[in-house]
């Protein structure tokens, strides 16, 4: 504690995360600056609250570094090019995130942390997993990107036994002492290119979650770059390399044979090769993908040691949250399903997978993304699309190129009227036993504040036309 006394800790970033920190170091006796770019009426209320305990904060400036800084912290949305830490590295002084501050904060007998990280699928697998350690009767919470924020959890009184800990790679970025228990990479796609500057400086930060494991690095065995990431970590002796697999799995894998969850790597009875952990129904839902993030969670679970019958328990006891393939209601046959957390082509390639025939709803903001691999590989599966929001256009041309005979409609509209509309016409291409697919492969900004609401204008006009129809 006293090690902070005597510290000036510039915090980048008026936000949730930035908040949490400020209010924690300044606890811990720090002496505390927020700054942030903007200066409305909402950052000048945080900021009087902050000031009321006595945290300067810096409103209207988000360059300069504060005179007498020793530390900054930043927030996730904060570019590494930001000229802040430009400024900070001129000064020389270190800068770090939320999870760095929380990872130096744990006591001596802080539980261990089980981390997860991936392009898609993390919240998914991160709760599967603290369902898991529930199951087995583990003190735990799923933290990290979700939840409370981290540095609250870790100085909380709350006896935990083991953390399950979602990490972005903008966090990992950012947290150069972490060394987790274990960890998974549970895939690698283009994302967030924009902030990191390339696909290598992307997996490489992602890739840092492996740093210093001690008892397995789990990867994702169809995903190679995972299976490098691992091979460059610098590891812990006795850490093993971890895979999972759809397939039958080999020696030191989890994999599926004949509909069951089976574990080839955690294995204690040496009469024995493979240990049964759950049945492909256990898992909800049971599409190729989520099958993947439970076999990842598994891993985990079994890593920290945990039973075969609490993975299936915890499996079993899992409910997915909103937004994530949620099957919304049946109208006339077809089957509505919202998957509007599908923000990027990498999601939504997962989603189209999992059903026969549909219907698909997609555009909105394509964040430099292209569309080619993903219709020629759906292309097969599609009744029908139709596409709104500001770039649909290129989810347009990606269907001529490759799914010509499909046929499209394209709503010229990026009101948040245009997803009743939406709906309305995909009832129209739909055929009994369809689903009706909302999985735009983009984000949702051009049309809603978030993808929550994107979600839920989609439900409400499926109820609107579940009440026409009746
Ligand atoms: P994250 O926290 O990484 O954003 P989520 O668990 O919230 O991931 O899932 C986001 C979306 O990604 C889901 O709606 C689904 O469409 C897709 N998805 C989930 N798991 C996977 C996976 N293992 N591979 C590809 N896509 C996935």
């Amino acid at each position: 504690v006293s090690e902070w006394q005597s510290k000036n800790v510039t915090v980048a970033g008026l936000g949730v995360s930035g908040i949490s920190a400020a209010r924690a170091l300044a606890g811990l006796g720090a002496s505390v600056t927020v700054v942030d770019g903007g200066s409305s009426e909402a950052h000048r209320e945080r900021a009087a609250s902050l000031e009321g305990d006595g945290i300067s904060v810096r409103l209207g400036d988000a360059e300069t570094l504060p005179d007498g800084t020793d530390l900054v912290v930043t927030s996730p949305g904060w570019k590494p090019s930001s000229p802040l830490f430009a400024a900070a590295a001129a000064a020389g002084v270190d800068v770090v995130g939320d999870v760095e501050i929380a990872w130096r904060l744990r006591g001596p007998d802080a539980a261990p942390w089980l981390a997860i990280t991936g392009t898609n699928g993390k919240t998914t697998t991160t709760r599967m997993l603290a369902s898991i350690l529930e199951a087995a009767g583990l003190r735990t919470a799923a933290v990290g990107n979700i939840g409370t924020p981290i540095v609250d959890v870790v100085l909380s009184e709350e006896p935990y036994d083991v953390l399950a800990v979602e990490l972005s790679s903008y966090q990992l970025h950012w947290a150069p002492s972490l060394r987790a228990h274990s960890a998974a990479v549970l895939n690698l796609a283009p994302d967030h290119l924009d902030w990191h500057g390339s696909m290598e400086a992307y997996a490489a930060d992602k890739g840092r979650v492996y740093e210093g494991n001690r008892i397995a690095c789990v990867y994702n065995v169809a995903d190679k770059v995972t299976e490098d990431l691992v091979r460059e970590a610098d590891v812990e002796e006795g850490c093993r390399a971890v895979g999972f697999t759809l397939n039958a799995p080999a020696p030191s894998q989890l994999g599926v044979v004949d509909g069951i969850l089976v574990d080839r790597a955690f294995v204690p009875d040496r009469q024995k090769q493979a240990q049964e952990l759950a049945e492909i129904s256990d898992v909800q839902p049971p599409a190729p993908h989520n099958i993947a993030n439970a076999l990842a969670a598994a891993a985990l679970a079994r890593a920290f040691g945990v039973q075969a019958t609490a993975v299936r328990d915890g499996l079993r006891a899992f409910r997915p949250d909103a937004h994530r393939i949620e099957h919304v209601a049946d109208v006339a046959e077809v089957a509505y399903v919202d998957d509007s957390k599908a923000t990027n082509t990498h999601a939504a390639e997962a989603s189209l997978a999992s059903y026969e025939s549909i219907v698909w709803i997609a555009g909105g903001l394509a964040k430099g993304a292209t569309f080619d691999e993903l219709v020629t590989k759906s292309a097969k599966r599609l009744r029908g699309a139709v596409l709104i929001g500001a770039d649909r256009e290129l989810i347009r041309e990606a269907l001529a190129r490759h799914a010509p005979e499909v046929p499209v409609v394209d709503l010229d509209r990026t009101d948040t009227g245009a997803m009743s509309e939406a709906v309305r016409r995909a009832a129209e291409l739909a055929r009994p036993g369809d689903t009706v697919l909302m999985a735009p492969a983009c984000a949702s900004m051009d049309m809603f504040t978030n993808y929550n609401k994107r979600g839920e204008a989609f439900a409400d006009a499926v109820r609107e036309l579940g009440s026409t129809s009746a």
